[in-house]
């Protein structure tokens, strides 16, 4: 087994990438098998007729043998799609369409990623009813709710693994056996569980799970859905039409570099639960948090502590106005919840939905942490914010006032 391997000790690169959950640096493992594949073996993986073909296909079948590993699946479940918005949209839209004249009711989260919730309002255009189930105050949906939600006409329930702003991890496998024991259908989005936490198919009664290659050290423009097999045979409605790839569900000439890239980003994922990846990764985490919290307080927590990735961190920190805070600490690559960074003007929907105010979300920051991480990049972070946290409060006359032991609710801000 290889070990994990930081590529930037010693020199601190800038600014520090502390996003890895809206993308991930390639694995120099994953560039070296792919290089090869848009060179010399350029094959088209469907041209049965010559060694360039057969190279390219056995590059294709490899990657699904590897991939499925990754989710505990037989090879045959796993279709290759251009990333995850493809795999959630060929997902739900594929389930709803097909199975339209069974039901038209589907039960989703309201922090699900937009390739879900954008998929399920184009289906509300179609006639169908979606239940947006509201999570509680850490984030989590339960398979109670769930179960709750369920009506005769349900076809499906698409709930997510692990969120992407504030790493909550539901309980997939209790969700998936109220799913199959009521015979509806359930989708998972996985993108961000894989290479953190274990999983395997079968254990967590799913039926369809999306993955995303640039989220797990591969490259971008790569995913996968997970399709079971075996009864009751879940069908879907194509989206792409063409040459028939991936059995007909996924019609387009193979990608075959990225697939390959995929393939081996997920057999990496693998080696990286029991290496000791991902507990220097968690450890990373929680040194962040301890000192951070340690220096600065009106610190809060966005999401659950117990029930959260190891390499996420998502918290507010109050009376640090969203955009100041993001100019201030520019030389570290992270993400706000406030509206300024994004094309919305509201602030994250995630935070919002966990009841977090507005005010607190436009303060929030999300860290995720990776495997080319090092600790010197968390004493970097802890140093710039401690510092600069420090130095917007000063600038804040409402923190000084709580400072002072006003009560900020109690005081009348409308002039008489
Ligand atoms: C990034 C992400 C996606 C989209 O994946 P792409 O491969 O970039 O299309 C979907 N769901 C979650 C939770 C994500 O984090």
């Amino acid at each position: 087994m290889t070990p994990p391997m930081p590529s930037n000790q010693g020199a601190l690169k800038m600014p520090v990438y502390l996003d890895n959950h809206a993308t991930t640096r390639c694995d120099p493992r994953v560039v070296e098998v792919m290089l090869p594949y848009l060179t010399e073996v350029f094959g088209n993986a469907g041209s049965r007729n010559h060694a360039y073909g057969w190279a390219a296909q056995e590059g294709v079948e490899l990657a699904r043998e590897q991939t499925a590993a990754m989710l505990g699946a037989d090879p045959k479940e796993i279709v290759f799609t251009s990333g995850a918005t493809e795999s959630d949209n060929l997902a739900v839209l594929g389930v709803a369409r097909f199975y339209k004249d069974k039901g038209r009711h589907i039960i989703t989260s309201n922090i699900e990623h937009k390739a879900v919730l954008d998929a399920c309002h184009a289906l509300e255009k179609e006639g169908f009813e979606i239940t947006y189930l509201p999570v509680d105050k850490e984030g989590l949906i339960s398979p109670e709710q769930v179960r709750e939600a369920i009506r005769p006409d349900t076809i499906l329930v698409s709930i997510m693994w692990a969120n992407n702003e504030i790493g909550t991890v539901n309980p997939i496998a209790e969700i998936g056996a109220v799913c199959h024991d009521k015979g509806v259908l359930f989708h998972t989005d996985g993108v961000q569980g894989f290479g953190r936490l274990p999983f395997d198919a079968k254990a967590m009664n799913v039926d369809l799970v999306s993955v995303s290659g640039h989220k797990i050290y591969g490259p971008k423009g790569i995913g996968a859905l997970y399709v079971r097999r075996g009864r009751p045979r879940i069908r879907l409605e194509p989206m792409l039409f063409g040459g028939g790839q991936e059995r007909g569900i996924r019609s387009g000439t193979h990608a075959v570099h990225q697939i390959v890239g995929l393939g081996k980003a997920a057999e990496l994922s693998v080696e990286a639960l029991t290496n000791g990846e991902i507990e220097r990764v968690k450890g990373l985490r929680d040194r962040l948090w301890d000192e951070l919290r340690a220096n600065i307080d009106e610190l809060y927590l966005n999401g659950s502590w117990e029930h959260r990735l190891p390499n996420n961190l998502n918290a507010s920190f109050a009376y640090c106005e969203g955009e100041a805070m993001m100019m201030a600490i520019k030389e570290l690559a992270v993400s706000s919840g406030s509206a300024c960074t994004s094309a919305s003007l509201e602030p994250s929907y995630v935070l919002r939905a966990l009841g977090v105010t507005e005010d607190l979300a436009h303060t929030s920051i999300r860290f995720g942490l990776g495997r080319f991480n090092t600790d010197a990049d968390v004493d970097f972070a802890v140093k710039l914010i401690t510092e600069k946290v420090g130095w917007l409060r000063e600038m804040s006359p409402l923190y000084e006032m709580v400072k002072e032991g006003i009560d900020l609710k109690s005081v009348s801000w409308t002039a008489h």
